[in-house]
């Protein structure tokens, strides 16, 4: 408990940011770490500075592990109650994937999130029961997309709609796994992989455009018998980067204008509840009305920023770190 009681006075929004490397097509950064967990970006052009402070900062060659001890406890108290939300924010190329998703031979926050809940439920096992579910969704242009179904399921889609229940905000027929093992997870995750790349011609565009909610629902049962629960989402946002004018289709600028209203809308709900105010904005996206419940109250939000360090990327890493600035 001490450490709940060190999160509640420090707030229950983080926010942490992450430099990817530079990679090989890249020549020049323009992100130095002026001071502890200060991050400072400078135009090349003009040299002028500009320098932010977060709660974490891990430069080019911080590892996932590294990461991942700053989350763990984070995401280990859905456990005791807590909803928790974590947020990858970045332009495309930033590393939200790399962050989350991670690799086969280093695996980002997703993996090592069900690692780590299995091995806590495992050491805490005795009187206190856990089932663990999951479901993996994406937001496209404002709608839901179920990305567990079953793939030879010749049905047409059903349009997935939010409604308010006594546990919070969900999804009626969304299919949700019981995972009880690291291969159960891997499977959610494979089939979730899958059907997201039905009818796209490149994943990775469509990953770019579309937001990831990967969610952990958490069953507890305390000794003498009293149940609740809490949920854990792990969201790989759409890139934050601005439509280029020129060239855009109008699927393009459809496409740009939701994901720019829902990273807004989240700015402001996050804004909202750092600032104490009264009113929040939860119903401006499907996004934040989704998550409404894991958003608020005394649930806990970390938003990740990655930042492509690279020179030609000023503008955008700009943009993110003003972002996230606001939320902080
Ligand atoms: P995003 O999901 O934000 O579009 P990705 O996660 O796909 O970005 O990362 C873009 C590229 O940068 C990928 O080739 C990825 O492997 C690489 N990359 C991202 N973060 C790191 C890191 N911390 N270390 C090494 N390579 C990284
Ligand atoms: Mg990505």
């Amino acid at each position: 408990k001490l450490h709940n009681l060190v999160q509640e006075l420090r707030g229950n929004i983080r926010v942490y940011c992450r430099v990817r490397p530079l990679l090989r097509n890249e020549a020049n950064s323009c992100i130095t770490f002026p001071g502890d967990d200060e991050i400072r970006i400078t135009n090349d052009v003009t040299g002028q500075k500009k320098t932010w402070r977060f709660d974490k900062i891990f430069a080019h060659e911080a590892t996932q592990q590294e990461l991942f001890d700053e989350v763990q406890a984070l995401v280990v108290s859905c456990l005791d109650g807590y909803n928790v939300c974590i947020f990858a924010y970045g332009q495309t190329g930033s590393g939200k994937t790399h962050s989350m998703q991670g690799t086969a031979e280093d695996p980002g926050i997703y993996h090592r999130t069900f690692r780590e809940l299995f091995n806590v439920i495992h050491d805490r096992r005795g009187d206190w029961r856990y089932k663990l579910q999951t479901s993996m969704i994406e937001i496209y242009n404002d709608e839901i997309q179920d990305l567990l179904i079953d793939a030879n399921d010749t049905r047409p889609p059903r349009k997935l709609a939010i409604r308010t229940g006594p546990q919070g905000n969900y999804v009626p027929d969304l299919v949700i796994w019981p995972v009880n093992t690291p291969e159960e997870v891997q499977n959610a995750l494979n089939t979730g992989t899958q059907n997201r790349s039905v009818g796209c011609t490149n994943l990775n565009e469509h990953s770019s455009r579309s937001h990831l909610i990967l969610s952990v629902y958490c069953d507890i049962t305390t000794p003498n018998h009293t149940q609740y629960q809490s949920r854990l989402h792990l969201v790989d946002l759409a890139g934050s980067e601005r439509l280029k004018k020129s060239g855009a289709t109008d699927e393009r600028a459809k496409e740009a204008m939701f994901i720019n209203r829902s990273l807004t809308s989240l700015g402001d709900v996050i804004a909202a509840r750092a600032a104490k105010t009264p009113h929040v904005p939860y119903r401006n996206s499907t996004l934040t009305y989704l998550l409404q419940d894991a958003l608020g109250g005394d649930s806990k939000t970390l938003m990740l920023l990655q930042i492509n360090p690279s020179d030609d990327a000023f503008e955008e890493s700009l943009c993110s770190l003003q972002f996230a600035a606001r939320v902080n």
